[in-house]
């Protein structure tokens, strides 16, 4: 279902649990359409959130499975997004892994690329694609990744996952250098420890725990709705003049 107001048009990635799922019922809240995105085998919890959005706000949702880590299906996502919505006024590169806690002299190369796929290349792709499609139709897009707190302090044990989400913010800097003559703002988002499935993994797992105490997640633990609130002043337009930045949301854990 799609209504004829709106805020305009927004896309998630990840957007079936966590952080993800709080983003887009945020931006469907606030008025945008929303595109749900995640995984295949993710699709019948992406269509019961989009019931969900659907029902509460009628602002109009898509779903869109795809996996980000492969070019030909972010370049898809991005397009058939855009058709379907009429537009594509935020983009929030979310989707993320953090595979297991281990030493860097116990990282296979497998795990350092499958990290990389989704974290850093998943998410370039998302820019890029979404930068096309915002320069194309003319629109002064908001483009958001999801770095870490982790992507600004390093921590033992998630050596791929750290430098994946440092990454991000190098990334996020040149294409808010670039794309600002379009109107277009680029930022991420640094979350501290937030409570999602992908927390309670790593919590529940008793043969990460001694290596849990080494992440340092003694502060007080998050909300994913703490993370849709900075997304949604992200995408707003009194955010304009706000680019290239990677804002903590971390209860004071870290300071940059
Ligand atoms: P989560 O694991 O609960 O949800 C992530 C979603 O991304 C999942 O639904 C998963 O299916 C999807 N996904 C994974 N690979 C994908 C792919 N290739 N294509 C499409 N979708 C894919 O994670 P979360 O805690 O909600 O985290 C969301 C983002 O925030 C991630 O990038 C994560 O690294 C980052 N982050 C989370 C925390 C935290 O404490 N939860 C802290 C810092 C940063």
């Amino acid at each position: 279902m799609v209504l004829a107001r709106s805020l305009g048009a927004a896309l998630v990635t990840g957007a079936s649990q966590g952080i993800g799922k709080a983003v887009a019922m945020r931006l469907a809240f606030d008025g945008y359409k929303v595109a749900l995105n995640d995984l295949a085998h993710k699709r019948e919890q992406l269509e019961a959130i989009a019931e969900d959005i659907d029902q509460k706000f009628g602002s109009g949702t898509f779903v869109i499975p795809a996996d980000v880590s492969q070019e030909e299906q972010v370049k898809q996502m991005i397009s058939s997004t855009s058709k379907a919505l009429d537009g594509l006024d935020v983009v929030v590169a979310n989707a993320g892994i953090v595979g297991l806690l281990k030493p860097i002299t116990d990282i296979s190369m497998k795990e350092w690329d499958q990290i990389h796929q989704v974290n850093t290349r998943g998410v370039f792709m998302c820019y890029k694609w979404a930068a096309r499609e915002m320069i194309a139709r003319g629109s002064r897009g908001r483009i958001i990744g999801a770095s870490s707190n982790v992507g600004k302090q390093g921590v033992p044990n998630a050596a791929a996952y750290v430098s994946s989400k440092f990454g991000i913010r190098g990334l996020t800097q040149s294409a808010a250098l670039e794309l600002g003559k379009y109107g277009i703002t680029v930022n991420a988002y640094a979350p501290g420890p937030i409570e999602t499935p992908m927390l309670k993994d790593i919590l529940d797992d008793p043969s990460t725990l001694p290596k849990v105490e080494s992440l340092g997640l003694k502060s007080e633990i998050g909300q994913p709705e703490d993370i849709a609130s900075i997304v949604s002043y992200l995408a707003s337009k009194e955010a304009h003049y706000i680019t290239g930045q990677t804002i903590c949301v971390n209860g004071g854990m870290y300071f940059d």
